[in-house]
């Protein structure tokens, strides 16, 4: 750019000074005509020494002198003599000598008949007052003019040409410094564009590259605060999600998941990374496709229930929402919550609901057909009268021990019955269980065999619910075991708890049945269980009463050779 400047700078003053030279020529050239003119009208004869004055006037002004009269005739020549001279035509037509004769002065640039070469004339009058005394002309090659204008072309093309090449160098080297601090800037960009938000620019000097780089810098520093920001906010985000119970799962507009938290991986069974896979083929559940395909597809919130087979099957509730963005929809969300504990709760209450009914009908039916039977008649039948009223009696203590079973369980399930929970003496305790048992154990002929060591340290429980747990668990063993089997009750200290067996030599119970032993109104063999007088809510009792009290109950059985309940209470 420098460089085309100056070399534009030397060309106009190329063109200038050339002009101006030739302006320099022609003044000079007119300043030689006036000396002449006054020369020549100085001179005593001009007229017949006009030839003489011409050629002197020449050769001291190294330039065509011509002497011309009024009339155009030449009267003498420098470069002309004798009969060339006489030879010349008029040169009144001359215009430069027109002019002079006219105005008193002239000029003209133009090829020379004589000299054949192109000149520049000048003529003056020589006397301006007088044109009758002729015009003298002086006259130079224009090869002269060309000449001068040459000389000075080469020193100012040379300047130029230096001042361009000095241009040049300064350019180079301010561009590479420019561009070296710009390509550094690049760099920094780079870098940060590649993650590393750390890195700056290095500004100094206080130019407009400084000046860049520092709002850089600065654009740099709030890109990184923005950065730290949003990934505090995603990892909030996401650190609340994991914390759900929840499964969530977000996906795009195509269905392709952007986001699941924890709970989703461990509903559905899902290894991740999940980001960008289809929910199918995150977990093989064609449900879970379906709902998130129908979330967005839909128009508002939805829900829907999704089981999950398997070995334990799984009910999921699914809550479906379509994320929209000026009517196109651009997303969903699925938010999955395990009902599996709630649909078995549900069915827990159906089938209690179901099970008390029955229950109660049994007694109920048995009380009302036997007084309706005595009502008819029996009553005259005083035989049957007792009979009939024993039964009744039987059924109605039945539906009395049935309901003040269900009482129980309901106050110790809903915290109502009042635990006195504290340093008890398993001694005294079995000593009481031991003299309600011992009559039945000896109605069946069965032995009971009661262990508690002297040393056993007490534990901690309220009194009266450990008795009520005991006796439950004794009198089930008397009832399950044949007789003449054996009963045990045993003691020992554990690692900072207490833990008591009560054994038997019974019928046992199936493998099958074992999981389900302390649920309410759960018999293993339903008729002879009912025979034997039980609620089928003795265990489901033993077991939330041992579990207020801060203990835990436990059952192994073998079919055929006897069952153990072991309860473990903390040491007091
Ligand atoms: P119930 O009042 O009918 O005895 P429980 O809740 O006490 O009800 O017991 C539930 C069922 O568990 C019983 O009906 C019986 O089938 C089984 N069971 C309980 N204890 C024993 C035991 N010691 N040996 C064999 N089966 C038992």
């Amino acid at each position: 750019m420098a460089g085309v400047s100056s070399l534009t700078a030397g060309l106009f003053l190329h063109g200038s000074i050339g002009r101006h030279v030739a302006d320099q020529v022609a003044e000079r050239l007119t300043q030689d005509a006036i000396l002449a003119a006054d020369l020549v009208r100085s001179d005593a004869n001009p007229e017949a020494n006009a030839d003489a004055i011409a050629d002197r006037l020449g050769e001291v002004l190294a330039i065509r002198v011509t002497l011309v009269d009024s009339r155009g005739k030449v009267l003498g020549d420098s470069e002309l003599n004798g009969d060339a001279l006489g030879q010349l035509e008029n040169h009144a037509a001359r215009p430069e000598i027109r002019e002079a004769l006219g105005s008193g002065g002239g000029s003209s640039t133009r090829r020379s008949a004589t000299l054949a070469e192109d000149m520049l004339y000048v003529a003056r009058r020589v006397d301006p007052a007088d044109p009758a005394r002729g015009v003298v002309r002086v006259a130079v090659p224009l090869t002269e003019v060309s000449r001068a204008q040459r000389e000075i072309r080469i020193p100012l093309l040379t300047a130029a040409l230096l001042s361009l090449l000095v241009a040049w160098a300064l350019g180079r080297l301010v561009a590479r410094r420019l561009a070296g601090r710009l390509e550094a800037m690049s760099k920094t960009a780079s870098e940060i564009a590649g993650g590393n938000t750390a890195a700056r620019a290095l500004p100094t000097g206080r130019d407009e590259i400084a000046t860049l780089g520092r709002s850089f810098n600065r654009m740099a520093d709030q890109l990184d605060e923005r950065l730290s920001l949003l990934s505090r906010e995603r990892n909030q985000l996401v650190g609340l999600l994991d914390t759900m119970v929840e499964g969530v799962l977000l996906t795009d507009g195509s269905g392709r998941i952007l986001l699941a938290n924890r709970a989703f991986e461990r509903i559905f069974a899902a290894t991740p990374p999940l980001r960008g896979l289809r929910p199918l083929e995150a977990a093989r559940v064609p449900a879970l496709q379906e709902a998130v395909e129908a979330a967005l597809s839909g128009d508002g919130p939805a829900t829907r229930e999704i089981v999950l087979p398997g070995p334990e099957e799984k009910v999921l509730g699914a809550s479906l929402v379509s994320i929209r963005e000026n009517s196109t929809t651009v997303g969903a969300v699925v938010v999955f919550h395990d009902m599996t504990e709630l649909k078995k709760l549900e069915k827990v209450r159906r089938e209690f609901v179901a099970n008390v009914s029955h229950e109660l009908r049994t007694p109920l039916t048995a009380i009302r057909g036997y007084a309706e039977t005595l009502r008819d008649g029996a009553l005259l039948d005083s035989g049957r009268v007792r009979e009939f009223a024993d039964v009744i009696h039987r059924h109605a203590r039945r539906l009395q021990a049935l309901i003040e079973d269900l009482l129980d369980l309901s106050s110790i399930e809903q915290g109502q019955s009042r635990m006195d929970v504290a340093a008890t003496s398993l001694h005294e305790v079995v000593s009481q269980v031991e003299a309600m048992i011992r009559p039945l154990v000896a109605e069946k002929k069965q032995s009971l065999h009661v262990s508690v060591p002297s040393s056993l340290p007490r534990l901690r429980a309220d009194r009266d619910r450990l008795v009520q747990v005991l006796i439950n668990l004794l009198d089930n063993a008397v009832k399950f075991t044949p007789e003449e089997g054996t009963i045990m009750l045993q003691a020992n200290a554990g690692q900072g708890r207490v833990i008591i067996n009560v054994r038997d030599t019974g019928i046992g119970i199936p493998p099958e049945d074992l999981p389900r032993i302390f649920e309410r109104f759960y018999r293993v063999d339903r008729s002879r269980d009912r025979r034997e007088g039980g609620t089928g809510l003795g265990l489901a009792i033993a077991k939330h009463l041992t579990q207020a009290m801060g203990g835990s109950i436990d059952v192994q059985s073998s079919q055929g050779r006897g069952t153990n309940f072991q309860l473990t209470f903390p040491r007091a």
